[in-house]
């Protein structure tokens, strides 16, 4: 890596690779979550990401490099990881606390992917570029959020029973 841009290219081919990878896990995961909640949240993040994926390859072409040529080998394991839960789940409430948590690994690790790219985008020097990149991470902590929120509205109706 020879420069700042050229890493920022490589983080924006790795982003675009995760993205890739979630939109084959991210309706399998909706199949699974029994709560109707928890699968429209999924349902609604998987239109968000096909719109993230969109973008990156917008930002690509005004880069004049092509987003394909890497492996997010972070995103491969996080998947494989909740590939491997929803196959051992046995229980309904099991499955949808347990789908949450990978969840929310998986929007972390893009949260801080996202943070990096809008900084490195800035000091680039790329305005219209950091803007996109940056509605991408709200959208990501939007969908953390709404998870976590699930899961707490969990834990509040099980201290009220
Ligand atoms: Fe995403
Ligand atoms: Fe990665
Ligand atoms: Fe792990
Ligand atoms: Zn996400």
């Amino acid at each position: 890596m020879k420069n700042l841009q050229k890493l920022f290219e490589h983080q924006l081919k790795d982003l675009y690779s995760a993205e890739s990878q979630l939109l084959n896990a991210l309706p399998k995961m909706a199949n699974k979550a029994t709560d109707s909640k928890l699968k429209a949240v999924f349902e609604r993040h998987l239109e968000e990401t096909k719109t993230q994926k969109a973008r990156l390859e917008e930002i690509c072409k005004e880069l004049g490099v092509s987003p394909g040529g890497e492996k997010c080998n972070a995103m491969e394991g996080l998947i494989k990881e909740a590939e491997g839960f929803m196959s051992e789940a046995e229980d309904k409430e099991v499955m949808d606390v347990g789908l949450i948590a990978e969840a929310q690994r998986v929007e972390h690790y893009e949260i801080s992917g996202y943070g990096t790219a809008v900084r490195f985008a800035k000091e680039l020097g790329h305005k219209g570029i950091a803007e996109k990149l940056q509605q991408t991470l709200d959208e990501e902590y939007n969908a953390d959020n709404k998870l976590g929120n699930l899961a707490e509205g969990r834990l509040n109706e099980k201290a009220m029973a």
